[in-house]
């Protein structure tokens, strides 16, 4: 790793997320949806080390492909500084690295955890003392996912996915994640969801999908906001994994697999490998595997990884972006 070795380098470690209960709602007038997400911090950390500078500067490494990560402003990660900047009134900058190893564009949160590390590094580096509360609305301002990488552990979203409240979880969950080659941008995923509830609903079948549909025009009726299932949560405050791997569920995962349809092959194999449950991680392409223990998470590991797969394992809940 080539990370910098300065003594008054900050260094912050984030982790990424899996939805393990994500539905989405119809869509709004504004363009978005209402979700309700069940999110895990798993053991896949990205790591950002900042250095103090006159000005803005973003460099990114890592264990995954980083080719299509921007390094301007449109990074998430120094948008997060910024917005930190501009917030606390500090006039310098900052020289930030990111080693990666959350999957680009994989549906894991990785810029949300870089955005959510950067906003912990430059308020040690700088000083500025943002109290939690602050960082988590700033955080929001970001991205839906961004408060969540703040917070870690496992937590309900409402929303847009931000409106976050903290959910017990017992014990340790133990996945295996496939990472697929290339990503999938994450408002295509939406936009397949909305094409496929829309054709399901006009030939009259009513779907999952399009059992959500929106009354046709007008203000979105509030009853209609999705919601956690209660047997999520009791699972997850069990710590069982046989039960929540019952009770997994993506209303992204139909979209993911029609843009890309090979990824129901490693669903497939994962079943028939002895995962408790397969599931697509938020918008995709990464697939996560629920098993029933760390042997049978390792096994299963190793039989996606002889296939072919480039499978690692992770556990989870872990904390949120922390000093390391
Ligand atoms: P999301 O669901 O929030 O889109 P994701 O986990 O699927 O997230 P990310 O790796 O977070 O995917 O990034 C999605 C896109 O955002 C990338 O394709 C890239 O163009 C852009 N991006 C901006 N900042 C970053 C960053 N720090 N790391 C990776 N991608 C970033």
């Amino acid at each position: 790793m080539t990370a910098p070795l300065r003594s008054d380098a900050v260094r912050v470690r984030a982790p990424g997320k899996l939805n393990v209960y994500f539905e989405v709602g119809p869509l709004l007038d504004d363009g978005y949806h209402a979700v309700a997400s069940a999110y895990q911090a798993v053991s896949l950390f990205e790591d950002v080390w900042a250095v103090p500078a006159n000005d803005f500067r973003l460099e990114v490494i890592g264990s995954v492909d980083v080719s299509a990560v921007p390094l301007d402003d449109r990074n998430l990660a120094l948008r997060a500084a910024r917005i930190l900047a501009q917030h606390t009134g500090y006039e310098g900058g900052v020289h930030l690295t990111i080693d990666k190893h959350v999957p680009v564009a994989g549906g894991m949160g990785g810029g949300s955890a870089d955005a959510a590390a950067v906003l912990v590094a430059c308020d040690a580096l700088w000083g500025t003392e943002v109290g939690s509360a602050e960082l988590q609305r700033l955080a929001a301002r970001l991205g839906a996912d961004v408060p969540f990488a703040l917070m870690g552990g496992t937590a309900v979203g409402l929303g847009r996915g931000d409106r976050l409240s903290p959910a017990l979880a017992t014990g340790r969950f133990e996945w295996v994640i496939v990472l697929a080659e290339g990503g999938l941008s994450t408002p295509a995923v939406y936009r397949e969801l909305d094409r496929l509830r829309t054709r399901s609903a006009a030939i009259g079948h009513p779907s999952t999908g399009a059992i959500r549909l929106a009354p046709t025009a007008g203000p979105h009726d509030d009853d209609a906001d999705p919601v956690v299932a209660t047997g999520v949560l009791h699972a997850l405050r069990a710590g069982d994994a046989e039960d929540l791997a019952g009770h997994l569920h993506n209303d992204l995962q139909e979209a993911a697999l029609s843009l890309r349809p090979e990824l129901s092959d490693v669903l497939d194999l994962g079943d028939r490998a002895g995962a408790l449950a397969g599931i697509v991680s938020g918008s995709g392409p990464t697939v996560a595997f629920l098993a029933a223990d760390l042997e049978s998470a390792l096994e299963l590991q190793v039989t996606l990884s002889a296939a072919g797969y480039s499978a690692l394992h992770v556990h989870g809940p872990v904390p949120g972006a922390r000093l390391i």
